[in-house]
């Protein structure tokens, strides 16, 4: 089975201004992006429906987070049915810089949206050679929660914490080890089929210099860019199979 190469880029709290949102939208509808490649990107709450209405069609919008409930008094937070009536198809969940609630996920499947869900482990944790065991506890909580027709709405980005927005990627012998042990783990969790079809992507310092190596290993299915994504380059991480 192919799985198709994904490449999301997180906006995080950037950029600050609608003229340079525009303009990052602009570099992504002027260039040639690799139609093998699926392309999402997710700007800040504040910019979702504007990104949307100027993007081309063919790269799609996801969220940064959302909450448990559908609606209710809860300030400052988007629930999942909002972001999938507002057309929004994907949403990060579990991102380092905001580790969350399982729940979430359950919830935004619910809703009908898709999940970019964020795993990986601190540099004590690498350190102490408990790199896989944390990965696996970190989807051990969500497994439990999914359906087998869950999983083609599912995206594993792997992001070591030591390499989100540090300038330290994983080596691509890295990056392979845990995402091969990790598509281990889902066969014997989930089942061989959702081993196999689901795609799982690595973050952390991504950039058009590393992505090429990263891309060729083969249980590397992609990216979740965070600096990266901000730039020109993201274009090349995006054609990174091409
Ligand atoms: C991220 O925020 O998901 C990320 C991977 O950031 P960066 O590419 O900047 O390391």
């Amino acid at each position: 089975m192919t799985r198709q190469f994904f490449v999301g880029g997180n906006f995080k709290m950037n950029p600050v201004s609608r003229e340079a949102k525009r303009a990052l939208v602009k570099t992504l509808n002027d260039a040639t992006l690799d139609p093998q490649t699926e392309v999402v990107i997710a700007p800040p709450s504040l910019y979702l429906i504007p990104v949307l209405e100027l993007l081309r069609k063919d790269v799609k919008v996801s969220a940064q987070n959302c909450h448990t409930k559908t609606s209710g008094a809860f300030t400052g937070e988007t629930s999942p049915a909002q972001l999938a009536d507002a057309g929004i198809p994907y949403v990060i969940l579990g991102h380092s810089e905001r580790r969350t609630l399982f729940g979430k996920t359950r919830a935004a499947l619910d809703a009908g949206l898709r999940v970019i869900l964020c795993v990986g482990e601190t540099l004590a944790e690498r350190e102490g050679g408990r790199t896989q065991q944390v990965v696996e506890e970190q989807l051990q909580a969500v497994v439990a929660l999914l359906k087998p027709e869950d999983w083609s709405r599912i995206v594993i980005a792997y992001e070591p914490v030591w390499a989100i927005g540090t300038g330290k990627v994983a080596t691509s012998a890295q990056a392979q080890e845990v995402h091969a042990d990790t598509r281990k783990y889902l066969a014997s969790a989930v089942s061989p089929v959702v081993a196999e079809s689901t795609r799982i992507i690595y973050g952390g310092s991504v950039t058009a210099a590393n992505s090429k190596e990263l891309a060729g290993q083969p249980d590397v299915d992609g990216f979740l860019v965070g600096g990266a994504s901000l730039k020109p380059e993201f274009v090349n991480i995006v054609n990174a199979r091409a």
